[in-house]
C-alpha cells in the first residue's frame, strides 16, 4: 500500500500572461544589453581610427536596432495590440498597455 493520495489534482498549466510578461522582460533586457557592444566598438573605432572596428560597430548597431524592434513589437496578451505603441507614439518603458491599460505582470483572470 502506498501513501499516495487516491486522487491527484491535475497539474495546472502555467499562466500564459505571466509567460508573456517574462517574454517582454527578456526582450527589453536584450535590447538594453545589445546597445553596450555598439557603444564599446564605437569608442574603440573612434580612438583607433580603424575601419574594421567601425564596421563591427555598424554591425552591432544593426543588432541593437533589431533587438529594439523585437522589444517594441511585443503584443499585449489581452488585446493583442502593440504594448508600447499607439499610432506613431512609442513609449518603450511602458509598464501598461497603451490600448487597454493592462498593467505589466497582471495574471490572467
Ligand atoms: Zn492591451
Amino acid at each position: 500500500m502506498t501513501d499516495d493520495p487516491y486522487r491527484r489534482l491535475a497539474p495546472t498549466p502555467p499562466d500564459p500572461w505571466l509567460a508573456a510578461w517574462r517574454d517582454l522582460q527578456q526582450r527589453r533586457r536584450l535590447a538594453y544589453l545589445a546597445g553596450a557592444p555598439f557603444l564599446l566598438l564605437l569608442v574603440v573605432a573612434l580612438v583607433l581610427r580603424s575601419h574594421w572596428e567601425a564596421l563591427w560597430a555598424l554591425l552591432a548597431l544593426l543588432a541593437t536596432m533589431a533587438a529594439n524592434l523585437r522589444a517594441i513589437s511585443f503584443r499585449c496578451p489581452r488585446c493583442s495590440e502593440r504594448f508600447t505603441m499607439r499610432g506613431k507614439r512609442r513609449r518603450s518603458f511602458n509598464t501598461f498597455c497603451d490600448h487597454c491599460g493592462l498593467e505589466m505582470w497582471t495574471p490572467r483572470p
